[in-house]
Order: structure tokens, then C-alpha cells, then sequence
């Protein structure tokens, strides 16, 4: 192996030392850099395209159901943020301020958005008219600032960071939580079908629910490393925020009436997830879907044959792309065919062609897998439909393994010591009779620094025992705790 060789390869071990794994996988497939300020990241390109391959199909799917897109500023007054009071108290510590503008210090300060429903609701309040107005549905593509002292782990743990945030308005309870579940199935939708990622539904416990929302809904993923991500939140807010920002309509018998509010969040935190879930000790793995790059195509030629080779391989690299396949040549003549596998493999290409002299006389291709080096020897025609056949298998092998990780990793306890013993251990989610208590809550948090992360969707669900894992009070619902992110 030569210096360059060793130097793209992964050096920490995702079973041993997770953390750092990770930080060198995002930095050594070029996903993002540490910026200079602690808590902020620069995304180079390759991560930014996976960005943009959530908003791709994330966008299309809010248009279809009739979210529209929009654009507030990112500073938002003052007085504004302290129209809702819950907002302001879940949010004050960690809001960044701006309090001068050049030289001048300003009359009130500006926060810069930690999210935007104290900035988008006046106007959809001046917008809505009557019940003809309804339902209002916007959605923003930006960045928010929550100053959390927390280490920067890029996607997981940032100050700023890029999201989606939707905003309606409806003229019922049930339209609006029609509404919220709506974008719930459209995450888990993004996380089952384009990340690979097997997600549970839920609400989280209302201590830990949106500030100021009646319902916060959730998907969590569970990583290899048994901890939990949050991985959208859709909140159904009652009529809270419309009462504080006015946002009221003449219903059908033009009597005033107030309406009932959602917002809907999905941030880069999905990136996170998916480079920790399926990634390895080769780096980035990625599922074709949303790969930047779908198929490499690598020439391995001598001096012979390196004409007819490269023609060859040219003409399926052309093949591939005008069956809209996302496709890269990799003809350089200054590396060998192992380094710029090794090299595909680090960035995470779901599937590599091979093409040698072999290839080209009996007119075939080999393919081979990114996430196990499975490989396979096929007929040259129809190039487009037999890659599309295997990135079906890819996708389904990863799948396969996230799903069978949640599976295995999702059980029960019935007291303190046994809820402690069995994340502890094992990490994942442990499902337990809860009384309804934060209390209960806090003594977990305390010992191990596991939480509550959802209780079920349904809210007459019986729970799995009748008296609290923690307490012994009566049992009110069934609580999943893990470690998160
Ligand atoms: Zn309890």
C-alpha cells in the first residue's frame, strides 16, 4: 500500500471509538470541515449535494400537498419573540442576539431566528382574511442559530444549522392534525425510502414537546452505536400561537374565530444519521438514491489495450447518463484501479463498474456492491436497467441491516435497576409503564443520561404494565427511553 493509500483510509474503528470515527468519516469523504468558530461547520460540496437530494425530494413532496415556499428575514425583533411567551422562555438561552448594527447599537435587539413562527405568523395573521383564506400552508428553506455549549459534532450538534421549517394555518383541530401527520408520513417517507433508515413514530412527552405546542410528533432513528436520533418533528400547536399573534378569520356564519396552527421541521441532523447509520470502516456509504455520485465507472487498462478499454467504458458512462443515472468516469491516468477504488469507497459510491480487456471482448460489465464488495457479471445491453436493478439490492441490504438493529434493540423493563441494566448494556430502546411524572424521567437522565424520547402515537394506548418502572404509581403510558444525539 502506498502513503497515499494509507492516508485515505479510515484510521478509528465505528465499533470502538464511534465519535471519532465519525468526525474522520465526514471529513475524509469531504462532507464538511470544523469552521473557525467552535459550534459551526463549512459544508463542502459533496455534503451539501446530500442536502440537497433531501430538499429535491422533500420539496416535491410539500408541493404536492400544498405547502408553498417562502422567505422571512433571519433576524427577528425583540418584541416580536415575546409576543409568545412559552417561545421566548424555551428558546431565550439560547438565542443569539444581534445589538448593534455598524457602530450603532440598536434601539431593540435582534434575535437571529432560533426558529420562526414569532416572525411568520403576524404576516400569515395579515394574510387570512376569511375561512376562504384557510389553509395556509408555507414552508422556508434556511438556517437557524440555537447557541447550545454542547461539542460540535457536524449534522448532530451545530449552532447553526440547515433545515426546513413549515407554518400553516387551518380552520379546525382535526384539519390541523391531519395536517401534522401528514409531514410525519412525509419524513418517515424521506427516512424508509431515500436514507435506508427504519424510523419509529411517536409523540414526545409533553415536557419535552415544542414550546408552546399541544403535540409534538416525532421519528426517531435508532444509530448503530444505540443511541437515538430525533429525526423530524411535526407539532400540532393548538390555537396558542394564533391566539398570541392574532391570527384570527370570519368563519362561514362571519363569526371571528381563531385559527389552529402546525410546523413541521426537518433539519441536516438526517445527514448525521445517515452517515452514521450505514457507514464503515472503508468510509461513507451511501444509499444510491441520494448519492451525488450513483456509479463509478473505473477503466482498468494496460498499455496494450488502453484504447479500446477507455472507448468501452466511455460508452457505458454515456449509456448511464442518458438513462439519468447520476455517473462518473474515472479515467485518470496518474492513479492505479486500487487506489481509486479504495478512494470510490471512502466517498461512499453505492456501486462501482469495472471494465478490463475480459469486459470488453465478451461485452459485459462487472458490478460491484459498496457495502459488501458483492459482485456481479452482466451483459453490456440495457446498462441503465441492470444499474437500477442494483441499486434496488443496495438499498435493500441497508435497509435489512438498519431494520434488523431496531429490531433487535427495542425492550422492556419494569423497574429502576432493570431500565439502567439494559441500556446500559445493550444501549437501543427500552420500553417501560411510565406514570406521566418528569421526576421518573430525571432519575434515569441522572444515572445513564438516557431520556424519554417518544411515548406512542395513540394516546388510548394501554400501557405495557399498569404501575411506573420507576415509581410504582400507577401507569398512565408506556415510555421509550434511549440515549440520543
Ligand atoms: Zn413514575
Amino acid at each position: 500500500m502506498s502513503d497515499d493509500e494509507q492516508e485515505l483510509g479510515i484510521t478509528e474503528r465505528k465499533e470502538y471509538s464511534p465519535g471519532e470515527w465519525y468526525a474522520e468519516v465526514v471529513q475524509k469523504a469531504e462532507l464538511a470541515d470544523y469552521a473557525p468558530m467552535g459550534g459551526f461547520i463549512v459544508t463542502r460540496p459533496r455534503g451539501y449535494a446530500l442536502w440537497e437530494g433531501v430538499q429535491d425530494h422533500l420539496d416535491e413532496k410539500f408541493k404536492k400537498t400544498g405547502a408553498q415556499n417562502a422567505y422571512f428575514p433571519a433576524l427577528i425583533p425583540e418584541s416580536f419573540l415575546e409576543r409568545e411567551s412559552d417561545i421566548v422562555e424555551g428558546f431565550d438561552p439560547e438565542v443569539a442576539w444581534v445589538t448593534h448594527g455598524g457602530h450603532e447599537e440598536l434601539e431593540e435587539r435582534l434575535a437571529f431566528r432560533p426558529t420562526s413562527e414569532s416572525i411568520i405568523t403576524p404576516f400569515m395573521s395579515d394574510w387570512v382574511r376569511s375561512h376562504r383564506d384557510l389553509p395556509l400552508r408555507l414552508n422556508q428553506w434556511c438556517s437557524v442559530i440555537r447557541w447550545e455549549a454542547t461539542e460540535t459534532k457536524p449534522f448532530f450538534r451545530t449552532k447553526e444549522f440547515l433545515w426546513q421549517e413549515g407554518h400553516t394555518a387551518h380552520e379546525s383541530e382535526d384539519e390541523a392534525w391531519d395536517e401534522t401527520m401528514t409531514r410525519l408520513d412525509q419524513y418517515e417517507n424521506l427516512y424508509e425510502d431515500v436514507l435506508a433508515i427504519p424510523v419509529m413514530r411517536g409523540r414526545k412527552p409533553p415536557h419535552d414537546k415544542f414550546p408552546g405546542a399541544d403535540t409534538t410528533t416525532t421519528v426517531e432513528a435508532l444509530m448503530p452505536d444505540g443511541k437515538s436520533v430525533q429525526g423530524g418533528t411535526s407539532h400540532y400547536l393548538g390555537q396558542g400561537f394564533a391566539e398570541a399573534y392574532d391570527l384570527t378569520y370570519t368563519d362561514e356564519d362571519e363569526e371571528e374565530a381563531v385559527a389552529h396552527t402546525t410546523s413541521w421541521g426537518l433539519s441536516w441532523r438526517a445527514l448525521g444519521a445517515l452517515i452514521m447509520t450505514h457507514s464503515d470502516d472503508q468510509g461513507f456509504v451511501c444509499p444510491p438514491r441520494i448519492a451525488p455520485e450513483q456509479v463509478v465507472v473505473v477503466p482498468i487498462w494496460n498499455e496494450d489495450n488502453r484504447e479500446e478499454v477507455l472507448d468501452y467504458a466511455e460508452g457505458v458512462a454515456d449509456d448511464l447518463e442518458a438513462a439519468d443515472v447520476r455517473v462518473e468516469l474515472d479515467d485518470r491516468d496518474e492513479r492505479n484501479p486500487g487506489f481509486k477504488f479504495n478512494e470510490w469507497e471512502l466517498k461512499g459510491v453505492p456501486v462501482r463498474i469495472e471494465i478490463g480487456p475480459n469486459e470488453v471482448e465478451d461485452e459485459e460489465l462487472t458490478v460491484v456492491h459498496r457495502p459488501d464488495g458483492e459482485n456481479a457479471v452482466e451483459g453490456r445491453e440495457n446498462v441503465g436497467e441492470t444499474v437500477e436493478d442494483h441499486f434496488d439490492k443496495v438499498y435493500a441490504k441497508l435497509y435489512d441491516a438498519a431494520k434488523e438493529n431496531l429490531e433487535e434493540n427495542v425492550r422492556e423493563a419494569y423497574e429502576t435497576s432493570q431500565i439502567l441494566g439494559t441500556i446500559g448494556q445493550h444501549g437501543g430502546y427500552v420500553k417501560t409503564p411510565w406514570c406521566g411524572d418528569q421526576a421518573c424521567e430525571q432519575v434515569i437522565k441522572e444515572e445513564i443520561a438516557a431520556e424519554i424520547v417518544m411515548v406512542p402515537m395513540d394516546r388510548d394506548e394501554e400501557p405495557i404494565g399498569d404501575e411506573c418502572g420507576v415509581c410504582g404509581d400507577e401507569a398512565c403510558e408506556t415510555a421509550y427511553f434511549a440515549k440520543s444525539y
